[in-house]
């Protein structure tokens, strides 16, 4: 693949760029990412991502690498040398490099990291299928809320979901009720209508797309509450659905192999993913 990356001020082919094995990203996970979509080569909802990439360094006491205007030109110039017209951007900052040590290092150069990765996400079949799920437990640690790039336990969580011949796993704390997707939020929609995903805490990630469904939702006149909801209230749901930057709004068909409704997207999943897209199409 030819692409352009962006790595600490240099726009490189990707075979060319480094870092160093002394990076904390690399030895610790001490590093922060977001992810935003791009549509029509244009970012979306990028003042929330970057508003949440500060919460994130702000929690972990990180440097931050730069301000957010040059954060922002940086993606913009790699969106227009990939030509990407449709995707996401990525980027990552690391605390840097400094020798191997616990604690964190009095001065180091914060890493930033940047890529583009071009990808259908208006018309990714699985919006038209629905997806399914299941179910596995919740072994990531206690600080979910904070964008950090210490994703094996979510990776291991969609192995379990791949090995199971399904599309992706929803994560099921101690208590028996669901957290999230291991790289979506997750929702439910009840026999009456009711839509339930868990409410904001240190135990999710507080997903841009999450905000935004919700406020369209509200618009709408659509019924949600934000609280936790078991395994065995999913399977029970008339639908389900996940959101994520990169998927935007995604049906759930089954959950633990139980088929939801009569098997495909229900019409409320459907309808926020459509004037989810139709919000995102008016920032292009
Ligand atoms: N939860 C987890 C664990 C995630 O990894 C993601 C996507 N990175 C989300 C939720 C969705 O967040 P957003 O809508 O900001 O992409």
């Amino acid at each position: 693949m030819n692409r352009i990356v962006y790595v600490n001020g240099e726009y490189l082919p990707e075979e060319n760029a480094k870092i160093s094995v002394f990076d904390r990203g690399f030895l610790f996970a001490d590093g922060v990412y977001e992810v935003a979509a791009i549509l029509q080569g244009q970012l979306i909802d990028n003042e929330q991502h970057m508003n949440r990439l500060r919460r994130s360094l702000k929690e972990l006491n990180m440097p931050s690498p730069a301000d957010d205007a040059t954060i922002e030109a940086i993606q913009k110039e790699l969106i227009r040398i990939n030509h990407v017209d449709e995707g996401v951007v990525y980027l990552q900052v690391t605390r840097g490099a400094a020798d191997r040590d616990f604690a964190f290092p009095e001065n180091s150069a914060p890493s930033l990291v940047l890529f583009t990765q071009a990808k259908d996400i208006i018309n990714l079949p699985a919006a038209r299928t629905g997806i399914t799920i299941v179910t596995t437990e919740d072994i990531r640690w206690g600080r979910r809320d904070i964008k950090t790039v210490a994703l094996l336990a979510a990776s291991m969580a969609k192995m379990f979901a791949i090995r199971s011949g399904a599309d992706d796993a929803w994560l099921v704390d101690r208590n028996g009720y669901i957290t999230e997707g291991c790289s979506s939020n997750a929702y439910i929609v009840t026999q009456d209508g009711t839509i339930i995903t868990r409410q904001l805490s240190n135990e999710i990630l507080h997903g841009i797309t999450r905000n935004a469904v919700l406020q369209l939702a509200d618009k709408e006149g659509l019924r949600f509450v934000e609280q936790p909801f078991t395994v065995e209230d999913a399977c029970q749901a008339q639908e389900a659905f996940v959101t994520a930057a990169g998927i935007f709004v995604l049906p759930v068909i089954t959950i633990n192999n139980k088929v939801l409704g009569n098997g495909t997207p229900g019409p409320i999943s459907t309808r926020l993913r459509s004037i989810y897209i139709d919000m995102a199409l008016k920032q292009v």
